[in-house]
């Protein structure tokens, strides 16, 4: 999309990436139609109506005034043979009645299309969010997390907007149009030929300075999705903003985004402005070519004057859909804009699913093997796992530490299945993890993050958050213990009532380190793994922590990745990652007398010191 957004000139151009929204969405829009059949009925019938609004005042003066002594009569019989005064009384009576007919029809039309329009969206959005959470991280990794909240709540909403305040008037504008064409034609098509002289060059002023106006807004699209990535990465760190005393940096940085689109947003106000002045012109031009020759043919006794207050009465109206097109197109590109957005969004493809016949997984033992396994981002690039395997048997704990950027994380991603190997293997208790149902994968396996995932809820609330079945507070309690959590938690001036701030701002990173662990050990899963329990902990903490997480260990398949080489130490097995590969296998002592990568990463974070392999 991007690639084609940048020089669009013509309105046909534009056309496509219309089509292609509507496309898209016509799916959701079939569930109602219903709504939009009655809608579109409606509609029709308000254009009707508005096209007889002019009629009774015709008849008036071509009847009952008989204005320039023009030939009396219509010629119908019925109509002739009537009394003035009933001719009055009923041209009256009927402007009423087709006034009404057209409020009652265009009301109904209006609120027809903004309810098919509303759910419409609504399920869109509904499914937008449920794509974006099924979406693999390699698209959540290259993606800013503003820029999709943008599409996910902005967008949409243009979208839907738009479907209401543009495309309905367009769609009544033009039929409008054609039918006062039509009618005119049928009165005098000579005339109706010079009333639409200036149709071509208003047409072509049209699309020119709406394909401009459409530029523009994707432009401002771009750039407001920019905006809101800039500013919600700021907000999120906005800890680290203050401390570093970077605000200004910040600030400007986001000022000249914001100008940028304050620019955008006035110059595309300047052309619609522009076109609709234009406008104004060209059917003052053509209200007065009609008024000339409609004139001469009414005294030449080739139409009424009645017929001639049709003509200039149609010719306002008929000029206005064109007049307001600039308005239209304007929302019309940015929604399209919009929607091309939503569209990109929802066919991003889904490249980790489960398969269509995968089973539930059932891991009981815990029992993980690595066959062969090759892994890299890039697929073109150096692989960051090359040709990996290795068992790791239930029950143990095993240490995964490494030089940073060796690929720990990696290592964990992939049993997690967020990634998938490009050759080889992941399987857990002998079934490969993609022939598995994804959601239950994840679900049976405690994974503690590096940044503990805590929400504005009470303690109570935080501690059973995946458990996936109801919990009694003695069970909560005991988690809570052997996770060293029990004591600060009742400490705290309503215990498990307390409300936690947004991400557990509120709570010591020990702590939150804490609460994550008692939430592991409510997961009744053979498989623990931990991502850097104890980094970034002060002493006192650390010790808290690494307590609990061997008891946490205890009868559980635990995958530590660490850089805190005293914890691993203490683990039943030591894997060192170096260069793509598992460099070492051992026990911490073992490692420590190869004298290899282990050893030189020990002497590096301890100075040498063997002390507590002795412990
Ligand atoms: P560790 O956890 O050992 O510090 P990682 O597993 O995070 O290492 O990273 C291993 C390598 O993969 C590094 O070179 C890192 O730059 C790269 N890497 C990590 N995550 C991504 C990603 N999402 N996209 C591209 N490269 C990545």
């Amino acid at each position: 999309m991007a690639a084609r957004g940048h020089r669009q000139t013509s309105l046909r151009q534009t056309l496509p990436g219309l089509r292609r929204v509507l496309m898209r969405m016509a799916p959701y829009l079939r569930a109602h139609r219903g709504l939009v059949a009655g809608g579109s009925a409606a509609l029709v019938a308000s254009v009707l109506a508005k096209l007889l609004e002019p009629w009774p005042l015709k008849f008036i003066i071509d009847h009952v005034v008989q204005v320039g002594g023009g030939p009396a009569g219509s010629g119908i019989p019925f109509i002739d043979g009537l009394p003035m005064q009933t001719l009055l009384i009923a041209c009256a009576a009927g402007l009423i009645a087709i006034i009404a007919l057209r409020a009652v029809c265009q009301y109904t039309a209006t609120i027809a299309f903004a309810l098919a329009g509303n759910r419409v969206l609504t399920e869109v959005r509904g499914d937008l969010f449920r794509h974006l959470l099924a979406l693999p991280m390699s698209f959540h990794s290259r993606t800013k997390a503003g820029d999709l909240t943008m599409r996910l709540i902005s967008d949409v909403g243009i979208l839907k907007e738009t479907a209401v305040t543009a495309a309905l008037p367009l769609a009544v504008n033009g039929l409008i149009l054609i039918g006062m064409i039509a009618v005119m034609s049928v009165i005098n098509w000579q005339l109706t030929l010079i009333a639409l002289l200036p149709l071509p060059l208003l047409w072509l002023s049209s699309v020119k300075i709406g394909a401009k106006i459409q530029n523009v807004s994707r432009k401002q699209r771009r750039n407001e999705g920019d905006m809101a990535a800039t500013g919600a990465e700021m907000i999120t760190a906005m800890r680290t903003v203050q401390a570093l005393g970077i605000e200004r940096d910040v600030a400007d940085d986001f000022a000249s985004d914001n100008r940028k689109s304050l620019k955008e947003g006035v110059q595309a106000k300047r052309l619609a402005a522009g076109l609709e002045r234009l406008v104004d012109v060209l059917v003052a031009l053509s209200t007065a070519l009609i008024l000339y020759f409609g004139t001469l043919a009414v005294l030449a006794g080739k139409m009424t004057p009645g017929d001639l207050l049709v003509f200039i009465t149609y010719l306002k109206n008929m000029f206005r859909p064109v007049r307001d097109y600039a308005k239209y197109a304007a929302r019309l590109a940015k929604a399209t804009a919009g929607g091309e957005r939503v569209i990109e969004l929802l066919d991003a493809p889904v490249t980790i699913a489960s398969k269509p016949d995968a089973k539930p997984a059932q891991i009981t033992q815990g029992r993980i093997a690595l066959n062969a396994l090759t892994f890299g981002y890039d697929p073109e690039a150096a692989p960051v796992l090359d040709t990996v395997s290795t068992v790791i048997e239930p029950g143990q704990s095993v240490a995964i530490t490494g030089a940073s950027g060796a690929g720990k994380s990696t290592f964990v991603s992939l049993l997690l299945r967020l990634y998938d190997p490009i050759h080889g293997s992941v399987e857990i208790d002998g079934t490969d993890l993609r022939d598995v149902d994804l959601e239950s994968l994840r679900q049976q396996i405690s994974f503690v993050p590096q940044e503990t995932l805590l929400f504005r809820a009470t303690v109570r609330d935080n501690l059973v958050l995946g458990a996936g079945r109801p919990l009694e507070q003695a069970e909560i309690e005991e988690a809570a213990k052997r996770a060293n959590a029990h004591d600060f938690i009742t400490a705290m001036p309503d215990g498990y009532d307390t409300e936690l701030t947004e991400r557990g701002g509120s709570l010591s990173a020990g702590q939150r380190q804490r609460i994550a662990l008692a939430r592991a050990s409510l997961r009744p899963s053979p498989i623990l793994i931990l991502d850097e329990p104890t980094v970034g902990l002060d002493t006192t903490n650390e010790a808290a922590v690494s307590d609990a997480i061997w008891r946490l260990a205890e009868g559980r398949t635990t995958l530590l990745i660490t850089h805190d080489l005293r914890l691993a130490a203490k683990a039943d097995r030591v894997l060192c990652i170096d260069r793509t590969r598992i460099a070492e296998d051992g026990l911490h002592a073992d490692l420590i007398a190869q004298n290899g990568p282990y050893a030189r990463l020990w002497a590096q974070l301890h100075g040498g010191s063997h002390a507590v392999a002795a412990e």
